[in-house]
């Protein structure tokens, strides 16, 4: 049942393959790849080093600008950042960079290289809470400065939505493993099943610390709160990570949602091999709010998607929808519902406050915020990335160093 969900749905380029695409490449002059990453990687230095055939260079060029580059290459939506503004899109079609990237770090890997470099110990302590992109990130960047770093995390592994989100397909546990093993070789200690309660206790025992708990949560509508057939997507896709893709499911599902989450839903249902997946959406197509590749991913395994229309009775395991602008109603049966429609963070549980965009708006003193529950802006891997950055320059400057 999990074969076709444990193995990585694209495959990698080949030595031929990633110089083909590398030489479509226009070497620009103040290029725009490189201006729109968030993180600042610049494909344009490492698709240069391609073209020269100095992987070494490329690899360095990538770990050293952003700490998960290997991740990256392979969840960034590339087509919203550097791929957008590719000067050979106004010739035939943008550059593949996600995909060198990935050839770029697998060289890496299959090289055994060891890039990222360890300042002396200064003596300082920072704690991070949450070991998601974001957490792992500034935990690794500080580390590298010389600070002394531990991590917090309340599961069983380091990873958040690294590990237990983004399904298997897309993104390999041994591929985040393999991220994590580089960020504790230059120090990080990682705690795991240790979550935090109290912060006012790490703020006095650290010199600084460093809040990137996510959004953790699943959101539940009211009508379905508490039905033993509803569950979170982000629930559902937590236990078939776990479990390898060994879990049961009914053979009728409805997700509802319409984002990148609800695709990842869909699509790992059909390749764990469910017949009926019905995704009903509120957004219309041309609101659509998930990328152009995951929805293609889920319309190639033949998912039925029906856009503009809003949940407004349960009964029994009947969904009763309204269209949002036609007098249309529909219903829709199934044996199990994944609501794909929001997440939501816990920080308030650490007594921090939370606005709308379930961002902390109070961190102040020695206490920082990280990832998707800062003002970062996208909640994406590489906005994680790029606000860790931001977050260790800021720990840095508070606590004096240059
Ligand atoms: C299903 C899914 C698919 C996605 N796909 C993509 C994609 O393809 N590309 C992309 O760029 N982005 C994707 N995203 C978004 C991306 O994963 C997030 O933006 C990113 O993970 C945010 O990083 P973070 O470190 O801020 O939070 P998280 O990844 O949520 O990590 C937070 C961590 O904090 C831990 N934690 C929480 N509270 C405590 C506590 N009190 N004590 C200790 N630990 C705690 C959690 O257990 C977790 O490990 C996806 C998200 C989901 C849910
Ligand atoms: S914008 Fe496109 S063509 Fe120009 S350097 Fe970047 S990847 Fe190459």
């Amino acid at each position: 049942m999990s074969e076709k969900y444990m193995k990585e749905y694209e495959a990698g380029y080949t030595p031929k393959l990633v110089m083909e695409e590398a030489s479509r490449c226009l070497l620009c002059h103040d290029a725009p790849c490189s201006k729109a990453c968030p993180a600042g990687t610049d494909p344009a230095k490492f698709i240069r080093s391609v073209r020269f055939r100095n992987f070494k260079g490329a690899a360095e060029t990538v770990r050293i600008n952003n700490i998960l580059g290997a991740i990256c290459a392979r969840v960034c939506p590339t087509e919203r950042y550097c791929q957008q503004g590719c000067s050979r899109s106004g010739i035939d079609k943008p550059i593949d960079i996600g995909r060198i990237q990935r050839y770029v770090t697998d060289f890496e890997d299959a090289m055994k290289m060891d890039i990222l470099e360890k300042k002396p110990l200064n003596g300082k302590k920072v704690t991070v809470v949450g070991s998601g992109p974001a957490g792992l990130s500034v935990a690794g960047l500080l580390a590298s400065e010389g600070y002394i770093v531990k991590v917090y995390e309340k599961e069983a592994k380091a990873g958040g939505y690294l590990r237990y989100g983004i399904p298997e397909y897309r993104l390999p546990s041994t591929v985040v493993d393999k991220e994590i093993k580089r960020i504790q070789k230059i120090g990080v200690e990682i705690l795991l099943n240790t979550p935090v309660e109290d912060l006012e206790s790490l703020k006095k025992e650290n010199d600084a610390v460093v809040v990137a708990v996510g959004h953790s949560k699943g959101k539940m509508l009211p009508m379905f709160a508490g039905k033993h057939f509803v569950k979170t997507a982000v629930d559902f896709l937590h236990d078939v990570k776990r479990k390898k893709g060994n879990v049961k499911v009914p053979e009728n599902v409805l997700v509802i949602g319409g984002g990148d989450v609800a695709m990842d839903t869909v699509t790992t249902l059909r390749l764990l091999g469910v017949k009926q997946v019905t995704d009903v959406v509120y957004e219309t197509f041309d609101e659509f709010k998930a990328s152009k590749k995951e929805l293609q991913g889920a319309q190639d395994e033949h998912v039925s998607i029906i856009d503009g229309y809003v949940p407004v009775a349960l009964k029994g395991k009947k969904v009763v929808f309204n269209h949002r602008f036609i007098p249309a109603k529909l219903e829709v049966k199934a044996d199990l519902i994944i609501l794909a429609v929001g997440q939501y963070t816990e920080a308030g549980l650490l007594g921090l406050e939370v606005d709308k965009l379930q961002q902390v708006t109070n961190a102040k003193g020695n206490l920082f915020v990280c990832g998707d529950v800062s003002p970062s802006g996208e909640k994406t891997v590489v906005y994680a990335v790029r606000s860790a950055k931001e977050t260790a320059y800021a720990v840095k400057k508070y606590l004096g160093g240059k």
